[in-house]
């Protein structure tokens, strides 16, 4: 067995690379965030991009959050820039670690910002002087490293003559990014391998994607090779930008859990990391939550009599229903863990409201039969829904013993709509 490092310096990615992949969420969710990460341990995080506010909404208040977080002391931020404007901003901000990014297909690079592969190259050797004039140091992230999703395959010889380049160009780092998933180990040996032979002394750091499950066995693979610094995101936050619904960045809390279990120091606190994706998956879920939440104890006040229990008992199975379809529909993890949490918070209020009219023995008899005969109208069988509730529960405690929730939910699921 190859022999492999006794640290691994990760570099969180979530509040940058995974929010700027998911639907907008409130200024102060993300530097609650940046500030529960900057707690972790993580020795790097990268914090915000500074892009047109009309391209990547997401970012649009980047220059608040990053001066609203509490900078941790022996944590180094960094910040992604598009352009000029962009690095001016980011040096006003005072980040003295920048990224700039080019694609290693011509195709890919064209699609986002209209240049060549050659021609954004150009751009990147002013950029850098640039950052450097400014006492700054300049990563440059190769994206579509392993695959392309409009070329396919990407030479690994290629990448290594981009490297080349932006070498020649005064780059301080070069980072490789898995954007759509491509990777696997033996691409990864590939270009790990084609470019250390020409440029042996580059800091390199990689960036997977499990789009396709493969993250994990990449990051080992890339371990045996040498490499030690390695981006990922917290909760797997960041979808895929070309697979709607597939997974994209690799998940921190994964991460850490492998390297810490194979005695490998990451210098992360894997419950502080873990207190941080739930904050994160939380807010992701706020709004969901609240109307929902709303909507469920308004049906439940209802109750105390088996008619306003039948009702309750119709509302939280919509509810259910509803969120269920969300759930699949959801992108990442985080918010699909906290939709899982969520139907599981829905299916406790679910059993409540059925008890409640099957014991109803305060409200009038005719009306605990009408309101049952109601929700026999209905297809409700009370009697066998709470039999498959108690299945229900019995997931819960299957998901509170730490099994893979999507597992135990899915066991719920089945449950409730096919028991
Ligand atoms: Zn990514």
């Amino acid at each position: 067995m190859t022999e492999l490092p006794d640290f691994v310096s990760i570099r969180e990615v979530g509040p940058r690379d995974g929010l700027q992949n998911e639907e907008p969420i409130p200024t102060d969710a993300k530097v609650r965030l940046l500030d529960a990460l900057s707690r972790t341990g993580v020795q790097r995080i990268e914090a915000v991009s500074f892009v047109h506010p009309k391209a990547i909404p997401q970012m649009a208040d980047a220059d608040e959050v990053w001066q609203r977080a509490a900078k941790a002391e022996g944590v180094r931020y960094s910040a992604l820039v598009p352009n000029t404007r962009g690095a001016q901003r980011a040096l006003a901000a005072g980040f003295t670690e920048i990224e700039v990014v080019v694609s290693a297909s011509d195709t890919h690079n064209r699609r986002n910002v209209n240049r060549s592969t050659e021609e954004s190259l150009d751009d990147i050797a002013e950029l850098i002087d640039l950052l450097h004039g400014a006492g700054a140091r300049a990563e440059v992230i190769v994206a579509t490293s392993f695959g392309c999703p409009y070329e396919g395959d990407v030479d690994p010889q290629r990448v290594a003559g981009i490297v080349d380049r932006v070498v020649r160009d005064g780059a301080d780092r070069v980072a490789f990014g898995d954007t759509t998933g491509m990777g696997t180990p033996r691409r990864v040996r590939e270009l790990v391998t084609a470019v250390r032979d020409r440029n042996a002394h580059i800091p390199v750091l990689l960036h997977f994607h499990n789009t396709r499950g493969t993250a994990l066995a990449n990051l080992l693979t890339a371990m045996e090779l040498g490499i030690t610094e390695f981006d990922a995101s917290v909760g797997g936050l960041g979808g895929c930008p070309y697979a709607p619904g597939a997974s994209g960045n690799l998940a921190t809390e994964e991460a850490v859990h492998m390297l810490h279990d194979m005695g490998i120091d990451t210098g992360i606190d894997l419950d502080a990391l873990i207190e941080a994706a739930e904050a994160e998956a939380a807010a992701a879920v706020a709004e969901i939550d609240e109307t929902e939440r709303a909507a469920l104890q308004t049906a439940l006040g209802a109750g105390g009599t088996g008619r306003g229990a039948a009702g309750a008992m119709r509302g939280a199975a919509g509810q259910l229903k509803d969120l269920e379809k969300r759930q699949k529909s959801r992108a990442t993890r985080a918010q699909r863990d906290a939709l899982d949490r969520a139907l599981v918070d829905l299916a406790g209020f679910y059993r409540d409201a059925l008890t409640m009219a099957l014991r109803a023995p305060v409200a009038p008899v005719h009306t605990d039969t009408a309101a049952l005969a109601e929700a026999g109208a209905q297809k409700w069988d009370a009697e066998g829904a709470l039999r498959r509730l108690e299945a229900v529960l019995e997931c819960r405690a299957a998901i509170e013993a730490n099994v893979k929730p999507r597992i135990a939910v899915e066991a719920m699921m089945l449950a409730l709509w096919k028991g």
